[in-house]
């Protein structure tokens, strides 16, 4: 039986469920089948939705933060309460194999959310400094336009509305098109917790309908995008035209870069691990495996054998570590360009499975034989495929490191940590592992170059949803 969860129609405006004038059915990748429906809102519904966010802002702004806490605190239980309806829905929506639903969509955003209950509960709502005859106070940002991708989606949805509330901004949420389902559980939730009528506001729909409209409506002061490079580009050109602020997450290629003296084997499974993470539809996933020129055949060998031992199939069971991909247009995105790769030359590694009959699945793969710009070592692929790069020296390593047009993470390995350190701070990038040290959900997160701009996550993610004023005594 399907959950009555999963049949939606409308908007969440102003504390209420306003009936869209269309819906949506919503497929489940692994079959392909529709398993539920969510609102296609207009325009006219995020006009409505700014306005309850606008009126609300004023006395949501100018609560305490340990009221917001106690707010944030109600909504952290009502999602705690809806745990096991938020990763059966993750895995029904996302095809994301239960165990990576539990782990690292759902459990991980709600530690998040656990997270800024505790960073606001004792916050002091005064001066954050005095400079001179100046106090510095720290202000809501305003009203917030909250856009997500598919990928993770209850994760992203909560690593913005979350902080943004807690800064004391008041929010418009528009969750991606393929996976809406998690966000209804979200708005469900906020409801339950009694959270004021139009502190959290849900607009599911099309980005060229509802995300533009958010984007472009005068009354948002701030827009948080995780998404494509290619969208994200076109939200800051359009959120220029009323000069908000935006924060943008936006793609990857990520190099996991093993120096000599690193333990080869398990930099390998690692990089392989992280690659392949989510069916490999994850934006900081190292997708770029760097080794001395000495240790590549080594590495690649070492890099199938850990392919062919993963588990592709059902999402729904707990063994399984590779579901089907988001939809048949990425898996023929994903399948195109390791098939361009093939025919330029490229060492193309599949293990050889049965794949399942029904369902977006796809095998995953070692890429070998490649120069470092090629398209395949340079374009996010957005599928379980590793590309393994030779280098000369610890320079060039550094070099082909730097040499796309992302810098979202990475990772370093090697017996020796002041060398690890070094080389991590040459990478032009948001994030660095080193020696695969565990992910901190407290420490800031977020892109150079063209992965994007500003940080999500810890004390800088709430900073970014804050403004500064200075006034002089
Ligand atoms: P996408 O850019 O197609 O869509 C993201 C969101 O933007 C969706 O909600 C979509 O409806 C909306 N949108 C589309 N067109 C819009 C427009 N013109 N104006 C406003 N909104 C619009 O991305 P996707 O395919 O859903 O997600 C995959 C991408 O997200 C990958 O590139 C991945 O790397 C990236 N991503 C980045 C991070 C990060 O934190 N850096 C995290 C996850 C995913």
């Amino acid at each position: 039986m399907r959950p009555a969860e999963w049949h939606r129609d409308s908007a969440f405006v102003d504390g209420q469920w306003r009936p869209a004038e269309s819906v949506v059915s919503v497929e489940d990748p692994a079959t392909g089948e529709a398993i539920g429906t969510a609102a296609d809102s207009s325009a006219a519904l995020v006009d409505e939705a700014v306005a309850a966010a606008r009126r609300a802002f004023d006395s949501w702004a100018a609560t305490t933060a340990r009221e917001r806490a106690a707010h944030l605190a109600a909504l952290h239980r009502e999602l705690q309460a809806r745990r096991d309806l938020l990763v059966r829905t993750t895995v029904a929506e996302v095809g994301a194999p239960v165990r990576v639903a539990r782990e690292a969509h759902v459990d991980l955003a709600l530690d998040i959310v656990g997270y800024y209950v505790d960073l606001i509960a004792n916050l002091d709502d005064g001066p954050i400094e005095q400079v001179g005859n100046s106090l510095v106070f720290r202000e809501p940002a305003g009203v917030v336009g909250c856009i997500t991708p598919w990928n993770y989606p209850v994760y992203q949805l909560l690593i913005k509305v979350v902080p943004a509330i807690a800064a004391g901004c008041t929010v418009v949420a528009k969750p991606a098109e393929l996976t809406p389902l998690t966000a209804y559980l979200v708005a469900d939730a906020a409801q339950a917790a009694g959270l004021p009528a139009g502190v959290l506001n849900l607009v599911p729909g099309r980005g060229r309908v509802v995300g533009e409209a958010i984007v472009t409506h005068p009354e948002v002061d701030l827009v948080s995008f995780t998404g494509s490079t290619q969208v994200g580009a076109r939200v800051a050109a359009r959120a220029a035209t009323t000069l908000k602020r935006v924060a943008l997450e936006l793609g990857g290629k990520s190099a996991s870069l093993v120096l000599p003296d690193a333990d080869l084997a398990t930099a390998v499974n690692a990089t392989v691990d992280s690659a392949t993470l989510n069916t490999g539809q994850t934006c900081s996933a190292w997708t770029r495996l760097l080794v001395p020129q000495e240790a590549y055949d080594d590495a690649y060998q070492l890099a199938c054998a850990r392919a062919g031992e993963l588990v592709v199939g059902d999402p729904t069971r707990e063994e399984t570590d590779l579901g089907p991909l988001i939809s048949a247009g990425q898996r023929e995105s994903v399948t195109g360009m390791v098939a361009r790769a093939s025919a330029a030359g490229a060492r193309c590694f599949q293990p050889p499975l049965v794949l399942p009959e029904r369902g977006h699945y796809t095998a995953p793969v070692v890429v070998g034989g490649v120069p470092p710009e090629a398209e395949i070592a340079q374009e996010e692929v957005f599928g379980p495929v590793l590309v393994v790069l030779p280098y000369r020296d610890e320079a060039d390593a550094v070099r082909l490191a730097n040499l796309t047009v992302y810098g979202l993470a990475g990772a370093v390995w090697s017996a020796d940590q002041e060398r690890a350190l070094r080389v991590a701070r040459a990478m032009r990038t948001g994030q660095v592992d080193i020696n695969g040290a565990p992910f901190n959900p407290a420490a800031p997160f977020g892109g150079y170059k063209q992965s994007g701009y500003g940080r999500e996550l810890g004390r800088h993610g709430y900073e970014e949803f804050t403004q500064i004023k200075a006034v002089q005594l």
